[in-house]
């Protein structure tokens, strides 16, 4: 049974919500951010085929969808507030809505986040989140504070969801029950939402992995006017990427994209006290320290290492 556009949207798309003062049902959605907060707005867009597979569970890429943009929250240390969602669906197709809807509302309830409006239309499967948090003004977590001394940090582990895209491109082989680990990473990556907050007033800088590490803490470098100093060995990651090939393994931590961690500098005297103690839900690791110059170098138990610094460019 085909379902028309504002059915869509009522039967998968509509949800409660208490924090607006409006959701979706009228031309603007109507926020109340509290007073003394300023507000991070941030818009990410999964297209297949270039994010994501046709094959995708439509639970996943709901999930997904919400995530990558809960992550750049994360990145500013703001909390969420609302978002929007555009989509282009092929067909009104039920199983695909109520799935992707599914992804999004779980994810979505867990931290407080509320769909207040979008837009809905025929097209290629395509899905734009636009997200709205806020933090205490003057206090986001920027690209740009990085100073030469300052720890590098970064949470969680690292290089899977690209391992896991290797496997669909049939150039790498694993077990199956490795392979379903890799694939969690790639379709259902955690954004670091808590950690995000706790950093406020703490770290220096911050930036979540989204293009490779390299590409990524290139952002900071740039931004800071510093440059930095990595230990490969220090890259935390799994127990499936550790027994893959060494060159497999560097080529996965340092460019695969998709991680979804933060990155984020220390000053030394901070990390001292509460690098260890920051996240509860999950590990951090020191992996590099700030230096005064530009440009990243890698080491490897104390020798240099050359290796590309190039991040994802979609027209590159
Ligand atoms: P307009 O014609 O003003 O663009 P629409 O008819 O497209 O409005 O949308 C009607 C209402 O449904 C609006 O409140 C809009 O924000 C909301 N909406 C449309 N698509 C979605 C969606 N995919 N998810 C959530 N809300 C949506
Ligand atoms: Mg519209």
């Amino acid at each position: 049974m085909a379902l028309g556009e504002f059915e869509l949207i009522e039967r998968f798309f509509t949800w409660p919500t208490p924090r607006a003062v409006l959701g979706v049902d009228d031309d603007c959605a109507v926020l109340a951010p509290t007073p003394g907060m300023q507000l991070c707005v941030s818009s990410d867009m999964l297209v297949e085929g270039r994010h994501f597979l046709s094959t995708v569970d439509p639970q996943r890429l709901g999930h997904k969808a919400l995530a990558v943009n809960l992550s750049d929250l994360a990145a500013c240390g703001a909390d969420p507030l609302a978002f929007t969602l555009a989509l282009a669906l092929p067909r009104a197709d039920e199983r695909l809505a109520e799935g992707l809807a599914q992804g999004l509302f779980a994810l979505a309830g867990r931290h407080g986040i509320e769909l207040v409006g979008g837009d809905t239309t025929a097209g290629p499967l395509n899905l734009c989140i636009t997200v709205i948090g806020q933090v205490p003004a003057g206090q986001a977590l920027l690209r740009s504070g990085a100073r030469a001394g300052d720890e590098l940090w970064v949470s969680g582990t690292l290089g899977d969801a690209r391992a896991a895209l290797e496997v669909f491109r049939g150039t790498l082989e694993v077990s199956g029950e490795a392979f379903t680990a890799l694939r969690r990473a790639m379709e259902l990556p955690e954004p670091r939402v808590a950690l995000g907050q706790r950093l406020r007033g703490i770290a220096s800088s911050a930036i979540d992995v989204s293009d490779g590490l390299l590409g990524d803490l290139g952002h900071i470098l740039r931004r800071s006017g510093v440059g930095a100093r990595l230990d490969v060995n220090a890259l935390p990651r799994s127990a499936v990427l550790a027994g893959l090939p060494p060159a497999l393994q560097q080529e996965c931590l340092l460019h695969g994209g998709d991680d979804y961690e933060l990155l984020f500098t220390l000053p030394a005297a901070v990390a001292a006290e509460v690098g260890s103690i920051l996240s509860p839900e999950v590990p951090l690791h020191c992996i590099g320290r700030i230096e005064a110059g530009r440009g990243v170098q890698c080491q490897r138990g104390g020798r240099a290492v050359s290796v590309p610094t190039a991040g994802y460019d979609h027209f590159a």
